[in-house]
């Protein structure tokens, strides 16, 4: 990057950020914006407003005298009005040395009233320094509407900003390859003008509307981001669609097996989601298309649907799942429904015998399997299928997009099919999912009750007790589960141990219960799920292992023990394993003290049955990174755009680009494909475009 000020020390961080060209820099938008047109005066301030003072320091030190070593900073301000302003920073050592006598700052935060001294305070204001003689760029970091930009390492605000603008003066301005006719429709700002005022506003911008992102230059630099993405992934797509696969038959005997495996008349929402797959797999191109629906909408039946065309067809089918006791699950769902019509389905998993293991695959290979479940064990290299013409991918989330392919190969470009019970807005699955297809069960079987979901404090779980010695007297079954996050597992496994004692020995000493966990051989596994199943258990303790895919519908109790632990997601799955019969069913929330986010997370739990109304607060909660796990899905990581906050942005573009890459002239399309290879294929890894 040839830019003033920017040496190889600057330039070295810069490009840790992902900015090494100039116009990388010129992507890097302001993340927000502060009014400097009209400064106050400290005496001007009023307790309770945001607002933003220039002020000389007048006094600065780290106060030693509190009792804890909370490294409290103390500076005083003045600007002349007359008053005293205040500031405080916790663990602000480092401040000493920066914010010294003399130093003129602008200062941004919350005004408060100090109580001891009645003074104004800010505790923890944003803080820059500012030109202690009126330089020539002085104007730009006051007087104005100001871009604040996130600092990279030693490169500040007021860096960035100075680097930014020394740019716009310098650069000629950049063409724009948004085509015409889209930006005269939308009545867009030209992209130059767009980058510009992004960086600078001009005054007549309200400071709210650009901090919502909303001025028509934002909405433009955003709208690009999105309609760039939107193009690679559809030219994507439209590739993908093209490639051999397997076109089957949707036969009289297709549908004559389908109606004898029913157990029960399908809803309305999984007769269109079979459709809409039924119709994939008679094109001649490999299906991908992922299959949305909340817990318990019966996803497993649809894809067993889509089981019976590829098997019909003379092909095998895999399903995988990301869990064994999940891939055994789907072997007795399977198995159970496939009774009739003679099928043959097999389970394989890690913990198999390696004689048991080779038996089985040599079974898959000669093509006698026709429908082989499993974990991640079917997936490894040797495990070869005669004809695999269908492959179903239970939960998205834990199965790298790599993992995917692997399974793709196994088979002359097989149809897959992704289930996922993590409920997202449309268009953002669209995206995040990219190279998918979606379709999704919106409507849950009948007779299905809201489950009743109560938060019950740790101090209080004797009430829980009773609670559930009611429902088993009732005829009924619970799960008590304990967490298990990524480290914690033998910590919860002897949680749950000692409940499983004190339940059995002296809760319930006259009723089975049931441990359940993952370390257990899975000969065992089966066996206490097998008891609970058939009623003969009454109570399964268990860590989250059986966080996906049990299905016992007398089961009428989830309880589940230090519940803030867990993410929405994951409650809400737990959730999903009760209310499955007619019976009223009930979640048990046990926590003990709750910090902010656990709190959100437990109302919302509280408040809300509905999978798309939580998977949006957990989106919410967590942001889209950690949400989707953002090298697994491929989630593109984006510069002004947000998933979230720029919803509707995302539809639009997502709808103009379908619109450009179906119906521009070739020529246009040339263009673009190459301005989407030159400068996203860096950013997006859209490798195969093109
Ligand atoms: P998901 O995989 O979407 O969480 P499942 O496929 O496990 O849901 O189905 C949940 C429960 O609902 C199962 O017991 C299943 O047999 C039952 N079920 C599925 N479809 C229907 C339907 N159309 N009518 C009644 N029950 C159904
Ligand atoms: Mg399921």
């Amino acid at each position: 990057m040839y830019v003033k000020g920017v040496g190889p020390a600057r330039a070295q961080v810069l490009e840790a950020k992902g900015l090494s060209t100039v116009e990388d820099l010129l992507a890097y938008t302001p993340f927000r914006y502060e009014d400097r047109s009209n400064v106050k005066t400290i005496a001007q301030l009023a307790p309770g407003e945001m607002a933003t003072v220039v002020a000389t320091v007048a006094s600065a030190k780290a106060s030693r005298f509190q009792r804890r070593n909370l490294g409290l900073f103390e500076a005083r301000f003045e600007d002349g009005s007359g008053q005293i302003l205040l500031g405080k920073w916790f663990h602000g050592s480092y401040l000493s040395g920066v914010l010294e006598p003399g130093r003129r700052i602008a200062l941004y935060g919350k005004v408060e009233l100090d109580t001891y001294t009645a003074e104004l305070l800010m505790m923890h204001p944003e803080f820059e320094m500012l030109p202690e003689d009126d330089s020539s760029d002085a104007s730009l970091h006051l007087g104005r509407v100001v871009p604040i930009y996130e600092a990279a390492g030693r490169i500040s605000t007021r860096v960035f900003r100075t680097l930014v603008h020394r740019v716009l003066e310098t650069l000629t301005p950049l063409d724009d390859p948004l085509p015409t006719s889209i930006r005269e429709r939308l009545k867009l700002p030209a992209r130059w003008d767009a980058i510009r005022l992004t960086h600078f506003p001009e005054e007549r911008d309200e400071i709210h509307v650009l901090n919502e992102f909303r001025s028509p230059a934002q909405w433009r630099l955003i709208f690009d981001e999105f309609f760039w993405l939107e193009c690679g992934l559809s030219i994507k797509r439209a590739r993908a669609r093209k490639e051999d696969g397997i076109a089957f038959a949707l036969t009289g005997k297709v549908r004559e097996q389908v109606k004898r495996m029913l157990p029960f008349k399908p809803t309305a929402a999984q007769k269109r989601v079979l459709g809409e797959i039924a119709q994939d797999m008679a094109k001649p191109h490999p299906m991908h298309r992922l299959l949305q629906g909340d817990v318990g909408s019966g996803k497993t039946l649809v894809a067993a649907e889509a089981a019976i065309i590829a098997i019909e067809n003379g092909c095998q089918v895999a399903v995988l799942a990301p869990t064994e006791i999940l891939a055994a699950q789907h072997y007795y769902y399977f198995k159970n429904l496939f009774r009739d019509l003679g099928y043959t389905v097999v389970l394989i998993t890690g913990s198999l015998s390696a004689r048991e293991k080779s038996q089985l695959k040599k079974l898959v290979a000669e093509g006698l399997v026709n429908v082989a479940i499993g974990t991640h064990a079917l997936i490894e290299e040797d495990v070869n299928f005669r004809r695999l013409g269908l492959a179903v991918i239970d939960e998205q989330h834990r199965f790298g997009v790599m993992q995917r392919l692997k399974l793709h190969r196994k088979g002359e470009r097989p149809d897959v099919l992704v289930m996922t019970a993590t409920p997202i807005p449309r268009t953002l699955a669209l995206t995040v999912y990219g190279d998918l297809d979606v379709s999704i069960i919106d409507e849950l079987p009948p007779g299905r009750r809201p489950i009743v979901t109560k938060h019950v404090n740790e101090d209080q779980v004797e009430l829980v007790y009773s609670f559930i010695k009611r429902e088993i007297d009732q005829g009924r079954q619970a799960y008590v589960v304990y967490p298990v996050i990524e480290e914690s597992e033998t910590q919860a496994l002897k949680a749950a141990g000692k409940m499983f004692h004190h339940l059995s020995a002296v809760v319930f000493p006259d009723v089975l219960v049931g441990l359940l966990h993952g370390r257990l051989p899975s000969d065992e596994k089966e066996a206490v799920m097998e008891s609970f199943k058939r009623g003969e258990t009454k109570i399964l303790v268990s860590t989250t292992v059986i966080e996906v895919g049990v299905d016992v519908p007398n089961a009428t109790v989830m309880v589940i023990e230090q519940a803030e632990r867990f993410g929405l997601a994951q409650l809400h799955q737990l959730r999903g394993r009760v209310g499955r019969g007619a019976q009223q069913s009930y979640c048990v929330l046990v926590t003990g003290k709750l910090g902010d986010a656990s709190r959100e997370r437990i109302r919302t739990m509280v408040e809300s049955s509905d999978g798309f109304q939580i998977a949006e607060m957990d989106l919410k909660l967590r942001g889209p990174g950690e949400f989707f796990g953002t090298k697994q899905s491929g989630l593109p990581a984006l510069r002004i755009a947000n998933l979230i906050r720029d919803h509707e942005i995302l539809e639009i573009a997502r709808g103009e680009a379908q619109q450009f890459v179906e119906h521009a002239p070739a020529e246009e399309r040339r263009r673009v494909v190459a301005h989407i290879r030159k400068s996203w294929q860096r950013l997006y890894g859209l490798v195969e475009v093109g």
